[in-house]
């Protein structure tokens, strides 16, 4: 039976990077993958349309699909909008709609591109680690919240760190069965020595761990984890950790590779359904310019074949078709060394469907 994938370009550079993911999507139909692909308006390209940056028809579409690509939303265009409808509110509402609690961002390496990290290029070569972050939950949510005035006439702000057992159990089921995938090891992330709330948390995913024995499971206290992922991040494998903690440490580990363009992500729901994002935004300064790296795009659709549409071997494949074109000396602007050449968005995205094709 076929699977439905809804693709939502979104703004600035997503439908120039989503057209170069649509290739690779066509290439692999040509070659058995019995996939639909179809469209619809998400962000500022919603809100010039209709008005609103999530119209119903989208997030019906997204709901009622197998895997969601989206390129990118925002722009300065929209940025004089109340916030209640600008375009970030199209991705917050996707990722309500649709339930996905788990965010997966892995911040890969590419020996090739070893110089582009701020860090000394023996400290992240090869690194290959992947963060997974609690998405709907915690102190981003917790109520109550708000800012009042105390006891004492004083005005005070104030939020809630909470989490469920179930909240916790289901993040840490996929922490460990990330981590099965890969090297067996899964770090869970927490401020136990301080948080009721994470030592709990470090309870459940201790609990949780005794179903994954063939996983190794550590504990690492906040404060310590940003500090080794600097020092020595290739110790870790699969990190798993709170909301607030996710967002702060996967924006760190994302830039120890130094390549925004490079990097996918991943936000799934209890059936493994999810939606499929590069980590950065529309890129308005060189939006419609054909000079963004669409490779963060091409690569989230590996993570969607691997973890929502089950065609591992297809994901293998784009990913090996990515390394191919690095190797053969590939860049756009953002990957560049001096004295390289650079290719444009559809040079690249065309690169990557050649590798592909010739391994098909
Ligand atoms: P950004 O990620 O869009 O851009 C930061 C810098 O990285 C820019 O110089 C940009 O040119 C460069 N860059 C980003 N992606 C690139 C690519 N694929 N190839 C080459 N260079 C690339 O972040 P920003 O400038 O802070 O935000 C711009 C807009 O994007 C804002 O409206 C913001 O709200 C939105 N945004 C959206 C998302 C999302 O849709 N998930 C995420 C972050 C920001």
């Amino acid at each position: 039976m076929s699977q439905t994938i809804a693709i939502l370009p979104g703004d600035g550079i997503g439908p120039e990077i989503v057209a170069e993911a649509k290739k690779v999507l066509h290439a692999l139909k040509s070659a058995g993958l019995t996939i639909e692909l179809d469209e619809a308006l998400v962000g500022g390209a919603a809100i010039d349309a209709t008005g609103k940056p999530l119209p119903d028809d989208t997030l019906a579409l997204a709901k009622a699909a197998d895997a969601v690509l989206l390129g990118a939303v925002g722009g300065p265009k929209w940025e004089p909008l109340d916030i209640a409808i600008r375009p970030e509110k199209g991705l917050l509402g996707l990722r309500a709609g649709l339930n996905l609690f788990a965010n997966l961002r892995p911040a890969i390496l590419y020996p090739e591109l070893a110089n582009a990290s701020t860090l000394k290029a023996d400290v992240v070569a090869d690194l290959d680690i992947l963060i997974v972050r609690e998405l709907t939950g915690g102190i981003y949510f917790g109520q109550p919240r708000g800012i009042r005035t105390n006891g004492k006439g004083e005005q005070e702000g104030f939020n809630t760190l909470i989490y469920s057992e179930s909240e916790i159990e289901r993040i840490a089921r996929v922490g460990f069965e990330s981590a099965q995938k890969r090297q067996k090891r899964l770090c869970s992330i927490d401020k136990a020595n301080v948080l009721e709330a994470t030592e709990f948390w470090r309870n459940v995913v201790t609990r949780v761990g005794k179903d994954y024995p063939e996983v190794e499971l550590s504990h690492m206290y906040v404060d310590n984890a940003a500090m080794q992922l600097v020092r020595n991040p290739k110790q870790f494998d699969v990190m798993v950790t709170t909301n607030m903690f996710g967002d702060i440490l996967s924006d760190l580990a994302s830039m120890l590779t130094g390549s925004i363009g490079m990097l996918p992500s991943a936000s799934l729901d209890a059936n493994n359904k999810g939606m499929y994002e590069p980590i950065h935004g529309s890129a308005p300064d060189i939006a419609g310019q054909n000079k963004a790296n669409p490779l963060a795009t091409i690569l989230s659709v590996a993570m969607m074949l691997r973890y929502s549409l089950n065609q591992a071997k297809f994901a293998d494949l784009i990913e090996a078709a990515v390394k191919q074109v690095l190797a053969n000396g590939l860049r756009t602007s953002d990957i560049q060394e001096s004295g390289q050449k650079t290719v444009s968005t559809v040079e690249m995205g065309d690169a990557v469907v050649v590798a592909l094709q010739a391994s098909l």
